[in-house]
């Protein structure tokens, strides 16, 4: 039995002479988190609206279960779909809301309280099933509109930049969260989001797009150590892209933890600015080291705050920067900044 869930192939789609997806082709296995992720535009949802078949293709074959379902309705498709928006009913209670969509499936009365309650129970919200929408925080009404798509058992579950509207604490537990009823319901899960963090921390595979297609696929360590393209490496992560003035054709990129700092043996460089995050301070030096090829630049680079508290780093400190050889991404094309 082979473990391909979904597979995607040579899908394109266009809105009358736009083309907002150009063949797309990836594969999920069972019990995988995919996330589509890229900058706004670029075509998720759209790629996920043809998926949940709420637009059709203009072209290519999408299978589930190795069965083609690129033409089958959304009601046949048995998924389970989470908005950003939580699209959830204000007159309603939070089981009510989970029992609506159960009914709506005509599943037997006796069953959907159970079901309701069981999939209340998943994402820890039993104690507030009474309480109507405006009596929960924005984190539990998303959690309510889980546990709708969760109830009706589905085969797998999209999930449309689910987390977007929340600030940044409940964002964090809440990743953590879907996460977890992910592997622990083993449903395969497919998520847009245009974070970043949100898909590394959360993601078996990210599928990274832009401009309509798909640039890389991989596991988050694969697209954020061995980024394909120059796209990939500047919108995961921070990168350095060292000789974009000059007039050579390829270009080499560096993330700027992975720079050495010293205070001999190395570039020597001038520190221009001081940023603290907390474990790390990111700098942005300056080349000044005459007969390097990288004189003039400003480069990035982050130190662990150890470092920097005991070398005294501060604007106008004087250091050695390296830039350790398997650590240099290059890339044959030009990148405009
Ligand atoms: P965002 O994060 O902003 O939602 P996205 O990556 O999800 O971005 P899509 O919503 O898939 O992007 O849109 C991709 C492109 O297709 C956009 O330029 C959008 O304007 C266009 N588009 C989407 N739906 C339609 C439509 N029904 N008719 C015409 N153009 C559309």
């Amino acid at each position: 039995m082979t473990n391909s869930f979904l597979k995607v192939e040579g899908v394109s789609k266009h809105f009358g002479q736009f083309t907002a997806l150009e063949q797309i082709s990836f594969q999920m296995n069972k019990n995988e988190f995919v996330c589509l992720l890229g900058p706004s535009g670029c075509g998720k949802t759209t790629l996920l609206r043809l998926i949940a078949g709420l637009d059709q293709a203009t072209k290519g074959r999408i299978y589930v279960n190795e069965r083609d379902i690129t033409n089958l309705p959304p009601a046949k498709r048995n998924f389970g779909i989470v908005f950003q928006s939580y699209a959830l009913f204000p007159n309603l209670t939070a089981l009510k809301n989970v029992e609506f969509g159960l009914k709506a499936k005509k599943i037997p009365k006796q069953q959907v309280r159970e079901k309701a309650m069981e999939a209340l129970e998943l994402v820890d919200l039993l104690h507030v099933m009474d309480k109507h929408p405006a009596q929960l925080s924005g984190g539990q009404q998303q959690r309510v509109s889980l546990a709708r798509a969760l109830a009706l058992s589905p085969e797998f579950l999209l999930l449309d930049e689910p987390l977007s509207a929340l600030d940044a604490k409940v964002r964090e537990k809440l990743r953590y969260e879907i996460r977890m009823i992910q592997e622990k319901t083993g449903i395969p899960t497919i998520m847009v989001t245009h974070d970043q963090e949100e898909a590394l921390t959360m993601a078996d595979k990210i599928i990274v797009m832009n401009n309509a297609k798909i640039v890389q696929t991989g596991t988050p360590q694969e697209v954020y150590y061995q980024p394909n393209h120059p796209f990939v490496a500047d919108f995961i992560g921070s990168i350095n892209f060292i000789n974009k003035h000059s007039n050579l054709k390829d270009v080499v990129a560096i993330r700027p933890e992975h720079i050495k700092v010293t205070e001999e043996n190395g570039l020597l460089s001038i520190v221009e600015t001081v940023e603290f995050k907390g474990p790390v301070y990111r700098l942005k030096v300056k080349v000044v080291e005459p007969t390097s090829s990288l004189f003039n630049e400003l480069v990035k680079v982050d130190v662990s705050a150890h470092i920097a508290h005991r070398l005294n780093i501060q604007k106008g400190s004087q250091l050695a920067i390296t830039l350790p050889e398997n650590r240099i991404l290059a890339y044959k094309e030009q990148v405009v900044v």
